[in-house]
């Protein structure tokens, strides 16, 4: 097992709790719950991803729950409520990984809920609703080109199997769930009905340095970010690096170049949830003694609503054609990809705010999450909410991903406070709480 990185010292060093949760993450961290040697990759219905589940069931079994494995390979562990059969709060987040992860993205947020249920299980409280605890089996689509889809199968939200999808071996989807045990056919079954569950909360690292930042070790998610993705491609003319005069040019690269300037202008002037990102670039023909002709590049905007998306990408879109005009090159801006955001749940957003508060002593901070979630899936079956924990320098996916113990250990009490609150104040009125 790898050490736990180092992790910059602050006031809360000082009231240093070790976290059991934290600890069970770095157990899962290496072989045989990674499927390289090397780092950590744990992926849907592999030999890692079995072992873990089979770990991690052990300590939901721990815990006081029951568990199961249902048709589309996500961990259950139930621990009953009051009344035997009653609706279930679900707790959840993702047991797969991307390649070389860190060992915090998604574990973490499951740990937590077991841990949760541990101690009530052992203070033999009982609330009015069930608790589940999920570990999805995928979120990251890191073995399949398809993310989610255990979540969107739990949500009722997947229409169809890409069962002729294949892994990195050539293997397809169809076969893994044989070999796993699964039935294709009943994959679909994952799927919960509204009045079985009450709502859906999520801890996760924030995957951003923003709570860092702000010197917190939680905060709480109002949206996941709205988000389109381009391709902008730009048509210049090619020409000899000596002998076209710089008057005559229709240089494709460097118009490419004032686009991505005024992309990082209009990003930044915006509210502190837009984001614009240019992160691919191929220029053609891609000489040194050649004058570009022709640039694509992709581009990323995201805003925790589309009011602010869809302004910000006008915006961009005028600024690129106004460059375009005055250098006399051609563009094309096309869109690839559209999610809308996913607001999380006003009500259970106030709740789990005010259990921050009673926690820490400090009023909640709000966030926008720039990446998706199992719980962007959740909310199409449930009223959702989340809280983030402080990442080290906002790194993830990465096996530098660190977390503090003391953050951990706020998180496992403001998941309890919330879980308490709820039973005493919406318990009995669901209907409060819809979407
Ligand atoms: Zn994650």
């Amino acid at each position: 097992m790898t050490p736990t990185p180092p992790f910059p010292q602050g006031p809360a060093e000082a009231s240093k709790k070790d976290s059991r949760p934290v600890n069970r993450c770095d157990h899962l961290g290496s072989h045989p719950f990674s499927d390289t040697q090397d780092g950590l990759f744990r992926a849907y219905l592999s030999p890692a991803h079995a072992a873990t589940c089979k770990q991690v069931a052990l300590w939901m079994h721990e815990a006081g729950m029951a568990t199961r494995t249902d048709t589309a390979g996500n961990l259950i562990g139930r621990y009953e409520g009051q009344t035997p059969g009653a609706p279930a709060l679900l707790i959840g987040s993702h047991l797969d990984s991307v390649r070389n992860a860190g060992r915090y993205d998604g574990t973490l947020g499951v740990m937590l809920g077991i841990e949760v249920v541990a101690h009530l299980a052992a203070q033999g409280e009982r609330l009015p609703f069930a608790i589940e605890v999920i570990g999805f089996g995928d979120e990251e689509g890191s073995r399949f080109p398809a993310s989610m889809l255990t979540s969107r199968a739990v949500a009722g939200t997947l229409d169809a199997l890409p069962l002729g999808t294949v892994d990195a071996s050539g293997t397809t989807l169809h076969d893994v769930l044989h070999q796993n045990g699964l039935d294709p056919a009943r994959y679909l079954e994952a799927a919960y009905k509204p009045e079985q569950v009450v709502g859906y909360l999520e801890a996760h690292i924030e995957q951003g340095p923003v709570l860092e930042a702000a010197g917190l070790g939680v905060g709480v998610v109002t949206a996941i970010a709205a988000q389109y993705r381009f391709k902008v491609s730009i048509q210049g003319v090619a020409g000899h690096a000596g002998t076209m005069p710089m008057s005559l040019r229709k240089d494709a690269l460097a118009a490419a170049a004032q686009a991505m300037v005024a992309i990082e202008r209009i990003g930044a002037n915006g509210p502190p949830d837009l984001v614009a990102t240019v992160g691919q670039l191929h220029v053609g023909p891609g000489a040194s003694n050649v004058v570009p002709g022709q640039t694509t590049f992709s581009l990323d905007i995201r805003a925790g609503t589309a009011q602010v998306r869809d302004q910000a990408t006008t915006q961009i879109c005028e600024a690129l054609q106004n460059i375009a005009d005055e250098r006399g090159v051609g563009l094309s801006i096309e869109l690839q990809n559209d999610l809308p955001a996913t607001p999380c749940n006003p009500a259970l957003t106030a709740c789990l705010a005010a259990s921050v508060t009673r926690i820490t002593g400090q009023a909640a901070h709000h966030l926008v999450s720039g990446a998706g979630h199992d719980a962007m899936v959740m909310a199409a079956l449930t009223p959702v909410c989340m809280l983030f924990l402080r990442c080290h320098q906002g790194i993830s996916h990465n096996p530098a991903e660190a977390v503090r113990h003391d953050d951990a250990h706020t998180a496992f009490l403001v998941m309890l406070d919330f879980i308490r609150a709820f039973a005493t104040t919406t318990a009995h009125k669901p209907t409060e709480f819809s979407a």
